[in-house]
């Protein structure tokens, strides 16, 4: 099977396998709702040291993650703002109201992406009718958004509104280490620029499970007491977040081939006649138009006969994702399959 219905299908390889026995040997686990397991311990560090942010927070997935950052940084009857097409927003089933009472405001985004003139656009004013504003929430890469980056301009011009406005700022940052490949921005400058950031193990770096939430010692603090509700808080979870650390020593590179890889494909795909539109690859997806939703049901399923996996979008819109179980044969055998389809 070619999967590329997401980079969320990976599997563990034999070395990551054999890591999540070897690193927890060496580091030790234990209760981590008691705070007691080091193999947990040691991969939140090793993220809030990458992002120059005090503390980490291991969770089961990144929806987690984002509902804790939001649910910390807002009040029941508060307003967050947000791209239309983000996650927080779409993807995670009216969390955002159903665990923290909050509503959102959602900006029409450029490929997933709001500027801070239009964020400023949105903020309420100070007046009894009007919903508090409390926090805006960025997603980089945009996954809707086609994998479309952020500018670092446009990420420290919304960090000095939300200064000046005293609102909080999350990251939904899944797939940041594709926007960091493909940037001239560092983890540190994310860091330096947001509140909180939710990173996700289980998409490119190819980690079976996991999400670290980044913030000051203090959110984090409440961050845990978030999790314990949420049913988030486990035990010997170090045999898990082992893969994690595997993950961010050997995986962050290779997200390059990924994306040369979507690359690849987008310009087989960008001269058919049977596509309507490509949103311009920036990382590993390629989300495009087929000409009717007739064609678009059409292509999957001769793709699916032919052993590939794809992802449908809405009725005429289909996506590739790239990740670390694609390799330079299945790109071959997929160009060929495309090249024969009409
Ligand atoms: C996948 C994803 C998440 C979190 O997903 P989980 O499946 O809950 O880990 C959050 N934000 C974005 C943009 C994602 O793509």
């Amino acid at each position: 099977m070619i999967d590329l219905r997401s980079d969320t299908v990976t599997k563990p390889t034999a070395e990551m396998l054999s890591s999540m026995i070897q690193i927890p040997l060496l580091l030790g686990v234990g209760d981590d709702v008691y705070g007691e397991d080091e193999t947990v311990i040691k991969l939140q560090e090793l993220l809030a040291e990458m992002f120059g942010m005090e503390a980490g927070l291991y969770c089961p997935s990144g929806t987690m993650t984002n509902q804790i950052a939001i649910k910390v940084h807002t009040q029941p009857g508060d307003e967050l703002i947000c791209s239309d097409n983000s996650h927080v927003y779409k993807y995670e089933g009216g969390g955002i109201a159903s665990n923290s009472g909050v509503q959102a405001k959602i900006i029409q985004g450029d490929r997933g992406r709001i500027t801070a003139k239009q964020i400023e656009e949105s903020i309420n004013a100070e007046d009894i009718h009007f919903p508090t504003t409390r926090l805006v929430c960025l997603e980089n890469t945009s996954n809707r958004g086609g994998g479309s980056v952020y500018d670092f301009e446009e990420i420290k011009n919304i960090r000095k509104l939300c200064t000046e406005k005293k609102l909080s700022l999350h990251l939904d940052g899944a797939r940041i280490f594709n926007a960091l490949i493909e940037s001239d921005y560092s983890a540190k400058d994310i860091g330096e620029n947001f509140d909180s950031i939710s990173v996700c193990l289980s998409k490119g770096l190819g980690a079976p499970i996991g999400s670290v939430l980044l913030g000051t010692k203090e959110f984090i603090y409440k961050a845990k007491r978030v999790r314990k509700v949420f049913g988030g808080g486990m035990r010997q979870a170090g045999f898990i977040a082992a893969a994690g650390i595997y993950a961010l020593q050997n995986n962050i590179e290779r997200l390059k081939d990924d994306h040369a890889n979507a690359k690849k494909i987008a310009e087989v795909l960008k001269n058919k006649s049977f596509i309507k539109e490509l949103l311009s690859v920036e990382t590993n997806i390629i989300i495009f138009k087929i000409i009717s939703p007739e064609k678009a049901t059409h292509f999957q399923e001769y793709l699916k006969q032919n052993n590939i996996l794809c992802g449908k979008i809405s009725s005429d819109q289909l996506r590739f994702v790239f990740h670390l179980d694609i390799n330079d044969a299945m790109v071959n055998e997929l160009i060929e399959k495309i090249e024969m389809y009409n």
